[in-house]
């Protein structure tokens, strides 16, 4: 990807959705929030789906 996704772990509530939808870029970490551990694993668009079905919108590019 050309931009690079993050999440807003502070703000995170762990639904899990971002990793359901794009599993080969999101994951729950042992604290039980999300984080983007492959930058490359989808593409943008997917990407963008994930942001903008995230709850609580904390999902975003930097
Ligand atoms: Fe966290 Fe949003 Fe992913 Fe849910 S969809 S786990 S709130 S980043």
């Amino acid at each position: 990807m050309a931009r690079e996704v993050y999440v807003d772990q502070d703000v995170c509530i762990g639904c899990g959705l971002c990793e359901s939808l794009v599993p080969a870029v999101f994951r729950l970490n042992d604290a039980g929030v999300s984080e983007a551990y492959d930058q490359e694993g989808a593409d943008e668009k997917s990407v963008q789906e994930a942001i903008d079905s995230c709850p609580v919108n904390c999902i975003h590019w930097r």
